[in-house]
């Protein structure tokens, strides 16, 4: 059995698909799925650094690990609130 991926146009076997075999089955083949999941974090990463550059001029975008993104973000709060009550 083959399904055509709406991305890329080819026929495919419906196991190159996630999801059910029949029924379910993700429009795009695993390969344009991969793509699609890629281009998509690229994309948020482009727009993250884009505000960063708004929030902070002239400080480089920091290139962290996600873990590490979260606890400068803490931080930030912290400080946040230790501005506004002392
Ligand atoms: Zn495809």
């Amino acid at each position: 059995m083959v399904k055509r991926c709406s991305k890329c146009g080819q026929e495919k076997p419906v196991t190159e698909f996630y999801g059910h075999p029949t029924r379910g089955t993700s429009f795009a083949c695993k390969e344009c799925h991969k793509a699609y999941i890629v281009n998509r974090q690229h994309r948020l990463r482009e727009k993250k650094k884009a505000e960063w550059e708004l929030r902070n001029p002239g400080v480089p975008f920091p290139e962290r690990k996600r873990r590490e993104e979260k606890q400068v973000e803490v931080v930030r709060k912290a400080e946040f609130r230790k501005e506004k009550y002392e």
